[in-house]
């Protein structure tokens, strides 16, 4: 994906799910979209990448992209981080790099979730895929802006009703904030 859908994908998963923990404020979406950049600093023509060349280059030629920054653990160090420190920010950030590994997981090149220690590319079937920069994500793209649009018309109680369309989003909006949020406290 590139960046602009990761961080507009990320930001429409999380609100429900910032929601129902209850910290949705403008800190922690703006954290979510910061760690929606962060894995693809491996690569230095990424956005992220672009703001800190030496980095990116280093890491890139250590690991490659799509390497270890693309992986669970460094998911798992910043989430451990973030519950060791009660720091809601990087809670935010921790959450924004887990949305950014599942959305390449429906990359074409799929992900490899367990490296360095299974080096295979798990990939979702091939109907569900999608090319980086081609048609499909464009259309990802438009259809989460859309939902962006619900989401933004519910928080600031616009109470713009689309029949059928609200009712839907209404189910899919409490079905990803009930998810997140008992991850949350499983965890
Ligand atoms: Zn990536």
């Amino acid at each position: 994906m590139l960046y602009r859908t990761h961080v507009i994908t990320s930001i429409a998963i999380c609100l429900p799910i910032l929601s129902y923990v209850g910290d949705l404020n403008s800190i922690a979406v703006g954290a979510v979209a910061l760690g929606a950049l962060l894995p693809d600093i491996d690569e230095e023509h990424s956005y992220i990448g672009r703001k800190v060349p030496i980095i990116s280059i280093t890491i890139n030629k250590i690991f490659g992209h799509r390497g270890i920054t693309h992986s669970l653990l460094v998911f798992a160090i910043l989430f451990s981080l973030s519950t060791y420190t009660k720091s809601h920010i990087l809670g935010g950030i921790a959450l924004g790099y887990f949305l950014h590994l599942f959305e390449d997981y429906f990359s074409d090149a799929g992900i490899k979730w367990f490296q360095p220690f299974i080096k295979k590319d798990f990939k979702v079937p091939e109907v569900l895929r999608y090319k980086v920069g081609g048609f499909k994500e464009h259309i990802i793209l438009i259809i989460v802006i859309c939902i962006l649009f619900l989401e933004i018309n519910r928080i600031f109680y616009f109470r713009i009703y689309i029949p059928i369309v609200t009712t839907i989003f209404n189910i899919v909006w409490n079905i990803i904030g009930g998810i997140g949020y008992s991850l949350f406290r499983i965890i």
